[in-house]
């Protein structure tokens, strides 16, 4: 037992002798859950040498490595406030975290010291670095090299269920990114939540391929192994021949919908995943079409669910029962969830089935924005719901539909077209792979439908006659007005497409 609220929900009772991670390189390292506690430990003294205290928050934008994993759990234990940065994030982006942050340290990447040092030194953090060890060089920053042989203190910082554990910078699509504040409750509960709905136990092993910058990789798939005593092969990135050739001795994987296009493309799917008890899905849509095919191959349902970086996870398909493609199933226990008008000042709760703005209430609901008491107040209000910003409905069966981003609304003419209607009417045509459908601004309508194409490869299809094929199927004012094609859809790495990207891209198609 320790007094840390959040490490004593991750760490309190575990057998010391059992396995946590594999972590393939070379060599190919073990570490148990003894390790899990003397590295982390080891790390949190390091880091009150460094001066960080109870309260601090800590920079980190480094490659994926189980030293920075221990370096999340370390931070916890100080009793300081983890904030994990992408790692795709130039010097730029970085100098805003950590100007709005004002971190007491910042630890990046070796290779990155010399243009971050001066943005840590401008707020007057430490900086240290960190990279991936392996064998040959030994060498993986200034972090390691100054941790300790032995765990010579108890290390736990007291922190209670309302004291912050970590901010997470939302990915910000529009305007400036913000700070969620996570509370070790809210991480704390929500992965206990998860470990009992999907079934998690010791014995299972699962793939972690997911970045770990991000909540998906970071709380749902670490937190859920450590609460359940289970272990993980924790792999630099995915590749699906690599998933493949591992799932034979895994239980689980936990992936973006990236991850199952690339696997039902790949040869032996089928033969690998027998043992495979739990596929999970999540951070971007799956299409009907990927869970069917993935279906198909397996025998296998994936789990969808639905979460976002302020709120943990909040809805999810069953685990016993029918997992419905194209929906996010039910509020997770404790979660409540409920669709309302989204212009509207006052509330008005839709009936089921209208489409609306999604709200959830639960202890898995952040603390608020990072120095933002203003955007706080907007979307998350005093009697603790909060207005996640995802437009859908909850069907007749009661499983809920995410129909896209509010920002992702379109309004021509005076009427709401949902994109996600319109995309699933263009993906079953022949010949296409995918589509992503925005709005830009135009001068009759206010704004313009414009659907962006993916043809499927050999492919040869041409705006006519996807034209001639959407006029029976889509009202007029939801077909497209404007119709591209392209190789690929911009995406994050989390699989989102961007669909500012293709907004910029295709701004002016309607002026003038
Ligand atoms: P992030 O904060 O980066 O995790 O992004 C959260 C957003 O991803 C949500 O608000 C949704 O718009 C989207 N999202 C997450 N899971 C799903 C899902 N299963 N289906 C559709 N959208 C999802």
């Amino acid at each position: 037992m320790t007094a840390n609220y959040l490490i004593n929900a991750l760490l309190a009772g575990k057998d010391d002798a059992a396995p946590f991670a594999e972590i393939p390189g070379t060599p190919t390292r073990h570490y148990t859950y003894g390790d899990v506690r003397d590295v982390s430990g080891r790390f949190a003294v390091r880091l009150m040498e460094l001066g960080v205290k109870p309260g601090d928050r800590v920079a980190v934008q480094v490659p994926k490595s189980i030293e920075a994993l221990m370096l999340y759990l370390a931070v916890v234990r100080a009793g300081a406030i983890f904030l994990p940065l992408n790692t795709a994030y130039t010097a730029a982006e970085v100098a805003y975290f950590v100007g709005d942050a004002e971190p007491a340290l910042v630890v990046c990447d070796p290779k990155d010291e010399a243009a971050i040092r001066p943005i840590a030194e401008k707020v007057g953090a430490k900086l240290e670095t960190l990279g991936v060890w392996n064998a040959a060089d030994n060498d993986a920053g200034t972090f390691l090299a100054g941790v300790s042989d032995a765990l010579t203190m108890e290390t736990d910082v007291p922190r209670g269920p309302d004291d912050l554990a970590a901010i997470l910078y939302t990915s910000g699509t529009t305007g400036r990114s913000k700070g969620a504040m996570l509370s070790h409750a809210n991480l704390a509960s929500n992965s206990e939540t998860l470990v009992g709905h999907w079934g998690f136990t010791k014995d299972d092993v699962l793939i972690h391929a997911l970045p770990i910058y991000h909540t998906h990789g970071l709380f749902v798939a670490t937190n859920v192994t450590l609460i359940a005593g289970a272990s993980m092969i924790f792999l630099p990135k995915f590749d699906a021949k690599e998933a493949i050739a591992l799932m034979p001795r895994a239980t689980s994987l936990m992936g973006v919908p990236t991850f199952y296009v690339r696997l039902i493309a790949e040869p032996g799917l089928g033969e690998a995943s027998k043992s495979m008890r739990l596929f999970v899905s999540g951070s971007a849509p799956l299409l009907a079409e990927t869970h069917d095919r993935f279906r198909e191959i397996t025998g296998k349902a994936i789990l969808e669910r639905y979460g976002m970086t302020e709120t943990n996870m909040n809805t999810s398909n069953p685990y016993d029962g029918d997992r419905r493609a194209g929906t996010v199933g039910f509020p997770l226990p404790g979660v409540e969830l409920r669709v309302v008008e989204p212009e509207s000042k006052e509330v008005k709760i839709l009936p089921q089935g209208e489409i609306g703005m999604i709200q959830v209430r639960g202890p898995n609901v952040f603390q608020g924005y990072w120095r933002m008491p203003e955007k706080t107040a907007e979307e998350l209000a005093a009697d603790g719901w909060f207005t996640t910003g995802d437009l859908g409905k909850v069907d007749e069966d009661g499983y809920v539909h995410i129909v896209g981003r509010g920002k992702d609304l379109i309004i021509s003419g005076g009427f709401n077209v949902y994109p996600k209607e319109i995309e699933s009417v263009i993906d079953e045509l022949p010949g296409v792979d995918e589509s992503a459908v925005i709005g830009v601004p135009h001068p009759d309508f206010g704004e313009g439908v414009v659907a962006v194409i993916v043809p499927r490869a050999g492919a040869s299809l041409d705006a006519a006659s996807i034209e001639s094929a959407l006029t029976d199927k889509l009202a007029r004012f939801k077909q497209p007005k404007l119709i591209d094609f392209v190789d690929a859809l911009p995406r994050n790495t989390m699989g989102k497409v961007q669909k500012n990207v293709l907004r910029e891209k295709h701004a002016a198609a309607f002026k003038g």
